[in-house]
């Protein structure tokens, strides 16, 4: 019997590419792959590549540059490496990366990823092979999911992608171009996949869509659910602990999504809402239909469903246009919302966007001040987040041992890492911890008295304000 074919999946940028390369994983070790953690004693080296930002296009063509070495040196051992470049480069740039990187044997779309292991034994015969496609057929239709055990050892955690693409057009991004339009998976099919989840050991699940406010999927009625009502179904599932989802667009949050916060307990209090800058004049330059003033209210609605939410968002300074005064009312927001934390970038002009061809575009060494500025007040803030929970109670998810002997990290409902010592049996349950100390950006705790066990938690306390 020949030694089983093994596949190297390296991710790049967002959750959902995590996700499509756990999936691709899973439909190669169907046919008969194993996974490894090196790309030198691979069979197939996958890239799953990110197009949100210059630079990280730019690491995928060096990381090219390194496989190219890996597979010259298999083929001197006999060896043949097939090399994929997937997802948003992929679709983007197309056979521009063969001819710019040359080891390249299949390109392949975020939408066609089932259809990788056909490609893969064409590109063995024919040579390069590239599906940049938008089918007909759903990938979620075909795209295999992992044995029990493999879900567990991906952890306690899991990324479910609920929805696809986007249709809002902000004027920086490359989304819609390269994920194409708003798709939302049916209702049952993601139900059947969480039970699954749940019953291999699963106990938070992150419902994911790059504008998964926006999710209407159809019901097992036919009727299409809001994400609200999704949430709702799926805190039903036996054994799932916590709820999350990600990434919600602040002009899409309904009665029903808001309400949510209010009504289930297992929904972490925690919301990532991208606001991108905090200046009006930008905002609509951005697209991004909303104001400072509509931004704050929403953050507001949310915050009378549930007093105990914390946010976090994403910034990007820079945009073309911006002034010092825009820049300012930026890092005024920060201020005024408090955010437990939030990531921020340098404007990155994408071609093919409109931004990329508006006047006015900023010089580099502005974005690199403004970023740090805008970095500091985001510091500044977490800083003061994580501070107020000092002596809270907390009930923490164990997700995996720590790096000192007996410790085990999880996290807090604010997503904040926690370090305490617990044993190793408690990976998986919630346990109430008393937070005693801060570093860097973690929280140091200790079991409190009473600890809960897998399932379902009551409503956890409070960073005290
Ligand atoms: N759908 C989400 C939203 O509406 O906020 C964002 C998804 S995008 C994949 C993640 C983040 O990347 C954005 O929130 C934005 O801050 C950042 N981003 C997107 N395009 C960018 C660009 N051209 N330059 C810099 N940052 C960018
Ligand atoms: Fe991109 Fe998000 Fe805007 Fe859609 S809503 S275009 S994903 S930034």
């Amino acid at each position: 019997m020949s030694a089983p074919r093994k596949v190297h999946i390296k991710s790049y940028g967002c959750q959902m590419n995590v996700y499509d390369s756990d999936r691709m994983a899973d439909l190669l070790t169907q046919d008969g792959y194993g996974e490894t953690a090196t790309a030198a004693d691979a069979d197939v080296v996958i890239l799953n590549t990110c197009h949100i930002r210059d630079k990280a296009v730019e690491k995928v063509y060096s990381e090219l540059g390194r496989i190219r070495a890996v597979k010259h040196a298999a083929a001197r051992e006999g060896r043949r490496l097939a090399v994929v470049v997937a997802g948003c480069v992929a679709q983007a740039e197309g056979e521009e990366i063969a001819r710019r990187a040359g080891v390249v044997d299949v390109i392949i779309g975020p939408q066609s990823y089932h259809r990788l292991p056909s490609l893969l034994a064409r590109a063995e015969r024919e040579g390069l092979q590239v599906d940049t496609e938008f089918p007909l057929e759903s990938k979620f239709d075909a795209l295999a999911r992992g044995a029990q055990q493999a879900v567990r050892r991906r952890g306690i955690s899991a990324f479910v992608t609920v929805q696809e693409g986007c249709d809002k057009f902000c004027t920086f991004c490359v989304v819609p171009y390269t994920r194409g339009a708003e798709m939302s998976r049916p209702v049952a099919a993601i139900l059947a996949e969480v039970k699954e989840l749940a019953a291999a050991g699963v106990r938070e699940v992150t419902l994911i869509g790059q504008n998964v406010s926006a999710y209407r999927g159809a019901g097992p009625d036919g009727a299409a659910f809001t994400l609200g009502r999704l949430l709702h179904a799926v805190a039903a599932i036996t054994g799932l602990s916590r709820l999350r989802y990600t990434t919600s667009h602040p002009g899409d949050l309904d009665a029903a999504l808001i309400a949510a916060h209010r009504d289930l307990p297992a929904l972490m209090p925690f919301v990532h809402l991208p606001v991108q800058s905090g200046s009006d004049r930008v905002l609509a330059a951005m697209n991004r239909r909303y104001t400072n003033a509509t931004y704050r209210r929403a953050i507001e609605r949310l915050l009378s469903a549930r007093s105990d939410l914390a946010f976090s968002s994403d910034f990007i300074v820079g945009f073309p246009g911006e002034t010092e005064a825009d820049f300012q009312e930026s890092v005024r927001l920060v201020d005024a919302i408090g955010y437990a934390g939030a990531f921020s970038f340098k404007y990155s002009a994408r071609p093919g966007t409109p931004a990329a061809a508006l006047p006015d575009q900023i010089p580099e060494a502005v974005k690199r001040d403004r970023l740090l500025r805008l970095q500091a007040a985001i510091d500044r803030n977490q800083a003061a987040f994580n501070a107020k929970c000092l002596g809270a109670r907390l009930p923490v998810l164990l997700e995996k041992p720590g790096r000192h002997a007996g410790q085990l990290v999880g996290r807090s409902p604010y997503m904040q890492p926690v370090h305490v010592m617990a044993d190793g049996s408690m990976i998986g349950e919630t346990a109430m911890v008393t937070v005693t100390g801060l570093s860097a950006n973690s929280l140091e705790g200790t079991l409190a008295p009473e600890t809960s066990h897998p399932g379902r938690m009551g409503e956890p306390e409070t960073c005290p304000g």
